[in-house]
């Protein structure tokens, strides 16, 4: 095995001349190749450096740079032969995370490092001028001797670039809303707790809360399918921002709502200015396939108050007010108002108990005798709910009814009407005297929609003989599910009745499209009887019944209170009729006292 020797010469002289030299061989083996190694160390390391993926830094205790790898070089934007390198720093800008804040010198990680700390996960943007900036983390420390004396810094940086970008886009994803790209609600909200604390600071500064809800959008959505419907909300989106400032925030809050946060200083009357304005883009026809469809939309207006604290406040007294405008007849603004509030609070309350009414049973049944007017007969009973409210007493629906049917409650509460009615006709025909009433039930449009199947279906119950349902007009042009429903509970034989006949848009054109039996003539044409010269009603009730036999439908008059209304509708051909004249609704028993009374 070869060696490495390092030898020594060593003339000896004497008298000037060399006569000898003496040669000194020690082995080095093993020194050499520890500085082969060491070399080869270095050149690995540097290969190492500068394929790495991180960018690596290195100064020495003077701070000038001893490593500058390929990497930090290419996210630097250096990594260009020609730039000298004691010109670099002129070539890029260092950033905080934000992206604007220049980083100071003393923030810079290498600067850190040096001046002993220990820099972790510190991360700031490194935009070279004219490329693509970057985002990176940065970690490193000092560089200490044995001896613990300063022998410089090292700092290693990642690229989260990608990372951020995907997480940017997640943050504007979980921001806005995915089918318009509108901001969602929680971003509105985020937006107008600012609004509220600069509103706070500058109260001559106000601003106002929109909510719109276009107006019976499903309606969109069944006839023309929910791609038409999406391209409808997107047009929506493009007409309201168009009819805003650009200032001024429109949010889509989900399905048909959206919000409009009015921020540049905005008074009552401007703000009611705008939402008129608003009106307009949408009454402007949409084009959908072939067809020009017109949208109404209803707003509900808030403007800003002192008493407002939370964000939820003044978006709550919008929707607030958005309902009243819906319930005003929709297609309309209606400016926020104090006693809305109350009302709300009352509808909330009343969902509550009516949901343990549901549970605990607390819902009757009360019956008002169908009068056949000729030999004065009693032919059956409509069945009207009652409440027996634990605090406020027997409850009539105008107590109830709305808030059961925008929350839906209508549907078990309606389940539970026909289940009882049922009974109790089943129990009346088990009597030879009352066998032959019928017995009427109110339906509500919402009981024609459950899903086939779903827990409340109509067409999964079963319906004694003799059980009429009534629907109105109004109810049933909402949509093709309901008019389905009608159908296939005509084809089983169940008689339907067409209520409130007359106040609907198109009476007549829906008592010729649904299969109904009997059209029920509502109390508005009923009650200006007998006519005083003006004949009008008169008219329109005798043109009603000449339909009527035209159809082979049957006619009953309701709302009658004098026997002179009785006597009219009579003339002008009604045979059956309804009303306080002849009984006010009453429970079971009294009812069917009478039936027997006027059999
Ligand atoms: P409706 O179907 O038109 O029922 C007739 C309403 O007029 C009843 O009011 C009845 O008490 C009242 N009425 C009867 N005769 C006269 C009269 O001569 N003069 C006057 N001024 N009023 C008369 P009620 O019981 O308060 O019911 C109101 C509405 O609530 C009903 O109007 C119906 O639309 C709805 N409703 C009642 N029960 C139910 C139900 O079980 N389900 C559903 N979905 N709706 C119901
Ligand atoms: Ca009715
Ligand atoms: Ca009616």
């Amino acid at each position: 095995r070869p060696v490495v020797l390092a030898l020594q010469f060593t003339p000896v002289q004497r008298a000037g001349q060399v006569v000898r030299v003496i040669v000194e061989g020690r082995e080095i083996t093993g020194q050499v190749e520890a500085v082969r190694e060491a070399h080869l160390a270095r050149a690995a390391l540097e290969a190492l450096l500068e394929n790495v993926q991180d960018g690596i830094v290195a100064c020495d205790a003077e701070g000038n740079l001893t490593v500058f790898n390929r990497m930090s070089r290419e996210m630097h934007g250096l990594d260009r032969a020609e730039i000298d390198p004691s010109q670099w720093s002129r070539y890029y800008d260092l950033f905080e995370v934000d992206g604007v804040t220049p980083l100071p010198q003393e923030r810079v990680p290498l600067y850190r490092a040096l001046r002993g700390e220990l820099v972790q996960g510190a991360e700031m943007v490194i935009a070279p001028r004219g490329l693509a900036r970057r985002t990176v983390v940065a970690s490193g420390g000092p560089l200490t001797g044995p001896g613990g004396q300063a022998l410089g810094a090292v700092v290693a940086m990642h690229d989260i670039t990608d990372r951020q970008h995907a997480e940017e886009r997640l943050r504007h994803e979980a921001l806005h809303d995915r089918l318009t790209g509108l901001p969602n609600r929680s971003l509105l909200h985020s937006l107008l707790e600012k609004t509220m604390q600069r509103f706070e600071r500058e109260p001559n500064h106000p601003y106002a809360v929109m909510f719109l809800d276009l107006d019976d959008f499903k309606n969109v959505n069944d006839v023309y399918g929910h791609l038409t419907g999406d391209r409808l909300l997107l047009e929506t989106a493009a007409r309201l921002k168009d009819a805003v400032r650009k200032t001024d925030t429109v949010a889509r809050l989900g399905g048909d709502e959206f919000a409009v946060l009015l921020d540049a200083p905005c008074d009552e009357v401007n703000a009611l200015r705008v939402a008129e304005r608003l009106q307009r883009a949408m009454a402007r026809p949409f084009r959908l396939q072939r067809d020009e469809v017109r949208v109404s939309t209803s707003i509900g207006l808030a403007n800003a108050r002192r008493a407002y604290t939370r964000t939820e406040e003044p978006l709550r007294d919008a929707d607030t007010a958005m309902y009243v405008a819906k319930r005003r007849g929709k297609n309309r603004t209606v400016l926020f108002e104090q006693s809305m509030h109350d009302q709300a609070q009352e509808r909330v309350d009343t969902e509550r108990q009516l949901r343990d009414a549901l549970r605990d049973g607390q819902f009757r049944l009360h019956y008002q005798p169908i009068m056949e007017l000729a030999p004065g007969r009693c032919v059956g009973f409509e069945a009207l709910v009652r409440w027996q409210h634990p605090a406020r007493g027997l409850l009539g629906p105008g107590a109830f009814l709305e808030v059961a049917e925008r929350t839906g409650l209508i549907v078990p509460m309606g389940a539970w009407v026909l289940r009882e009615a049922s009974r109790q006709l089943l129990e009346w025909q088990a009597d030879p005297q009352l066998s032959h009433l019928l017995v009427s039930v109110n339906l509500s449009g919402q009981q024609l929609q459950v899903e086939a199947g779903g827990e409340h279906d109509l067409l999964a119950m079963t319906f004694p003989e003799g059980l009429h349902l009534e629907i109105t007009e109004t109810s049933l042009v909402d949509t093709p599910e309901a008019m389905r429903t009608m159908r296939a509970l005509h084809r089983r034989g169940v008689p339907l009745m067409l209520d409130d006949f007359g106040t609907g848009f198109a009476s007549l054109a829906a008592a010729q499209r649904f299969p109904v039996d009997t059209l029920k003539i509502d109390r508005s044409f009923v009650a200006p009887l007998p006519g005083d010269g003006d004949d009008r009603h008169s008219a329109i009730v005798a043109s009603v019944v000449t339909l009527a036999r035209h159809m082979s439908m049957r006619v009953v008059a309701e709302g009658i209170e004098t026997p002179e209304q009785a006597r009219a509708v009579q003339d002008l051909g009604c045979r059956f009729a309804q009303g306080f004249l002849f009984a006010r609704p009453a429970d079971a028993e009294v009812a069917a006292a009478f039936a027997r009374a006027h059999a």
